[in-house]
């Protein structure tokens, strides 16, 4: 591993300062970004934890039904929180789905949005588009994990869990920068993923996600996540899903292990599952039309497959009936 330094900043001021140098990343539990840097597909010359920030590791619920969650906030922390669990339980199903007891014990929200993607070429090092080729290795190789949505060279996906629940409750972030504090909307944050082979989130030096944001719209109703993957444990979904009926009676859902941003459903489909009554063929139908534009690749096939059966049992779950 390359020699680095540790700085632990203790106020947002300090963060940006630090975090503006460069070659400096965002330090949040370390399990993501210490496995990259050993690996060798990070080197950061200074390490900036945000764990010790006022606010970072607060989760505050508000009395308008809103709530923050601070960017340090652990998975486990979010997956047993009562209020989390009570008002935004596809998140705290989220939270729980993440790999393993110890994963969720030391990563944080800030840093599972952060994370960068698994794809092995990228991971081995290769000199694939993230790794500043100006090619996909996946697109005509090894792409079983890859995804099936794509507007960029990168065909790798988002590993998240909580990212998938985030974007059905209509998350934003709030971003602290040299400018100060700033709201982005998930499609926002991660508008260039597919694009930029730094990074998958639109953030300037010096720029750290400081909280996550839920609407009151998010809370309650009908919610869930699902996941499916290749093992029963410590794995990462090859697709998943969730989703949201609101107590307004709309409906939002949004798939996962099929891009490298958010990936919400087509509107129309929202539309047709809130209204309901729904019978086998349209359901089969809605399912199909979701996945219309997916473009597999020679290995991931099967992920067209498992995101209709999660659709068509989420849409028999929120029918109103
Ligand atoms: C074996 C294994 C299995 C896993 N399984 C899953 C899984 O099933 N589901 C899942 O969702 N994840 C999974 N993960 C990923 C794991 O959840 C993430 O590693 C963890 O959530 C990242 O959080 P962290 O705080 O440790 O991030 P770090 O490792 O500290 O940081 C990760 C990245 O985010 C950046 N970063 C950190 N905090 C911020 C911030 N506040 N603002 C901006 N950038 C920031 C860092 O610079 C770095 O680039 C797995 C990881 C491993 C190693």
């Amino acid at each position: 591993m390359y020699p680095f330094t540790y700085h632990r900043a203790e106020s947002a001021t300090d963060a940006v300062r630090a975090l503006n140098a460069p070659s400096a990343a965002a330090l949040g539990g370390g399990t993501d970004l210490l496995v990259a840097m050993k690996e060798e597909i990070a080197r950061p010359d200074v390490l900036v934890d945000l764990r010790r920030l006022p606010g970072a590791r607060d989760i505050a619920l508000h009395n308008d039904g809103s709530a923050r969650i601070g960017c340090a906030v652990r998975l486990s922390e979010l997956a047993a929180h009562a209020g989390i669990a009570d008002r935004f339980a596809a998140l705290a199903q989220a939270a729980a789905a993440v790999g393993t007891p110890q994963l969720r014990t030391m990563g944080t929200i800030g840093g599972n949005l952060a994370q960068r993607p698994r794809c092995w070429y990228f991971r081995s090092g290769l000199p694939c588009f993230k790794n500043g080729g100006t090619d996909c290795l996946a697109e005509r190789g090894e792409n079983h994990y890859h995804a099936l949505f794509t507007d960029g060279t990168c065909h790798a996906v988002h590993p998240s869990d909580p990212l998938v629940a985030l974007t059905v409750l209509e998350a934003t972030v709030e971003i602290t920068g040299l400018a100060g504090a700033r709201i982005l909307s998930l499609d926002a944050l991660f508008s260039r993923a597919a694009h930029d082979a730094r990074s998958e989130l639109t953030l300037a030096p010096g720029d750290y996600i400081s909280a996550v944001l839920l609407p009151a719209s998010a809370g309650g109703g009908e919610q869930f996540y699902e996941k499916l993957m290749q093992r029963g444990a410590w794995d990462f979904a090859t697709v998943s899903l969730a989703a949201h009926r609101r107590t307004d009676g709309a409906v939002r859902i949004a798939l996962g292990g099929v891009s490298l941003g958010p990936c919400r459903v087509n509107s129309s489909v929202e539309e047709d599952v809130a209204t309901g009554g729904l019978d086998d063929d349209s359901i089969d139908a809605l399912a199909e039309r979701v996945m219309y534009d997916a473009r597999p690749l020679d290995h991931n096939g099967y992920k067209v497959w498992q995101a209709q059966a999660l659709l068509r049992r989420a849409m028999r779950r929120l029918d109103p009936r």
